[in-house]
């Protein structure tokens, strides 16, 4: 399998190069070259196999040959034994919801399921073919927990996250704070998200800092992430199915940066008997604007909600999903990009927005509709959602036939449980005993000057 650059300009690479690179060398995203189609009779097997197996098999043609088959399966089963689970993803059934649990993972959110998987991948990569990588990224909270959870005590990786000091979750915060692998650091910087994520783009625009220092993202445009949440798509299909490729099933996504449900419609172009994909936003709401009107435009400012892992501006894989829309014409991509980028917002012609309308379905909830959400679903089953899960069971009310993406644990977000419920969910291990645990962060300026200094320190040693 190639891999090739949403705008088009770069010559076709393979999988390592693709998993190594993250994003496109033109500014693009990355994309297989075609997508593998599964027949019928493959469904129906693949119906009945446990989720590591499953994901083998799911992967496989995107990998091809550039991991011998058994390694790939090591890698897949390290990944997954961190989960408390064991079906890894279950699905559980209850007062009439089917909700898909993703958060067994080491962090308690979604994001575990893709990013346990690449820090085995990155490591395994990296020890086959030489180097090493220096992760840095920002974080408002669960991403940088996870990508520590997935990155912590690998070989030949460090791994600097910045959050901003005082402004992250007291849990989220230790959830960072107290992973004390020798490869880990954590750095508070006195300032906002934003400045974060602007010294972060800062660092990876000096090209000659970002190679000499070996500087690699985690973010959710890796394709390697994306891959990962395809599984999950096939497990859920294959447990209420139970392999009868006349039933149709419906998901409901909880939807920030397009990752997640975008890997819901690779799914579905691969051969996956999906119904809807319900695309479910806080009222940062993009992206279901798009689907309701054909025009992609950008909001003056990110809205704070009580689903805060939603509130995004700009959906960093909105990308693939037009170039898969326009069958791979990176003419037009880029003609829309420049659109977007000259006045802030893209339309596309009604031949393309009526297929958008037949790939998704869209809803935005409020954080009041988001607590009554959560009450309700307490009240009938007693099952307590996180807040972005009840954006997507709000969203997909009345949908036929659908299973509701769960991608945070509840007690991840206990202010938001009690506001809605006046009780907390109890927390799981993961998340027990957090506030007595020893930490381990510097606090830094919040400026370029002042983490480059510390990057540079840390690293020097290993940099020869
Ligand atoms: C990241 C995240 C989302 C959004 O997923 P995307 O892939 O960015 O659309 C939803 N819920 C939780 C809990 C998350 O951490």
């Amino acid at each position: 399998m190639h891999y090739l650059s949403t705008r088009g300009t770069i010559e076709p690479i393979g999988f390592t190069d693709a998993v190594m690179m993250g994003l496109a060398t033109d500014g693009g995203l990355l994309v297989p070259a075609t997508i593998p189609q599964i027949d019928a009779d493959t469904l129906r097997t693949w119906s009945r196999l446990r989720f590591q197996d499953l994901a083998l098999e799911v992967m496989t043609p995107y990998v091809g040959d550039t991991i011998p088959r058994e390694d790939l399966r090591t890698l897949i089963e390290r990944s997954y034994a961190t989960f408390t689970h064991p079906e890894v993803t279950p699905l559980v059934e209850t007062a009439g919801l089917r909700i898909l649990e993703l958060f067994h993972g080491p962090t308690a959110a979604f994001k575990d399921v893709a990013l346990q998987f690449l820090g085995n991948l990155f490591e395994y990569l990296l020890a086959r073919d030489g180097g090493q990588l220096n992760i840095v990224g920002a974080t408002s909270g669960d991403t940088g927990s996870a990508a520590i959870a997935g990155g912590r005590g690998k070989e030949r990786i460090q791994i600097f996250i910045l959050h901003p000091k005082g402004r992250v979750s007291p849990i989220q915060e230790r959830q960072m704070t107290t992973v004390l692998d020798a490869n880990v650091h954590n750095i508070a910087v006195r300032g906002t998200f934003d400045d974060a994520q602007n010294i972060v783009k800062t660092l990876f625009n000096d090209l000659s800092f970002k190679s000499a220092y070996h500087l690699g993202a985690v973010n959710s445009i890796n394709w390697a992430r994306i891959l990962a949440q395809t599984v999950y798509y096939f497990y859920a299909w294959g447990r209420v199915s139970g392999g009868d490729l006349a039933r149709r099933i419906s998901f409901a996504v909880p939807t920030g940066n397009f990752g997640d449900v975008f890997a819901g419609y690779l799914a579905k172009r691969m051969g996956l008997p999906i119904d809807r994909l319900v695309i479910a936003t806080n009222r940062n709401d993009i992206l279901t604007r798009f689907v309701q009107t054909g025009i992609y435009a950008v909001e003056d400012a990110v809205h704070q909600t009580l689903s805060p892992a939603m509130d995004i501006q700009i959906a960093s894989n909105f990308e693939r999903y037009l170039y898969f829309l326009h069958d791979g014409d990176t003419v037009q991509i880029r003609a829309l990009l420049a659109d977007l980028q000259a006045s802030g917002e893209l339309t596309v012609d009604t031949a393309h927005h009526e297929r958008v309308r037949a790939d998704f379905d869209a809803t935005a909830a409020s954080d009041a509709e988001t607590l009554t959400q959560i009450q309700a679903t307490a009240a009938a089953s007693g099952y307590i959602l996180c807040p972005h899960t009840a954006v997507g069971v709000h969203a997909a009310q009345g949908q036929a036939d659908c299973v509701y993406l769960a991608t945070a644990h509840p007690a991840k977000f206990n202010d938001t449980v009690c506001a809605a419920i006046g009780r907390e969910a109890p927390p799981p291990p993961s998340l027990q005993g957090l506030m007595e645990e020893e930490t381990r962060c510097v606090e830094l300026d919040a400026t370029a000057e002042a983490v480059k200094t510390h990057l540079t320190a840390v690293l020097s040693p290993v940099v020869r």
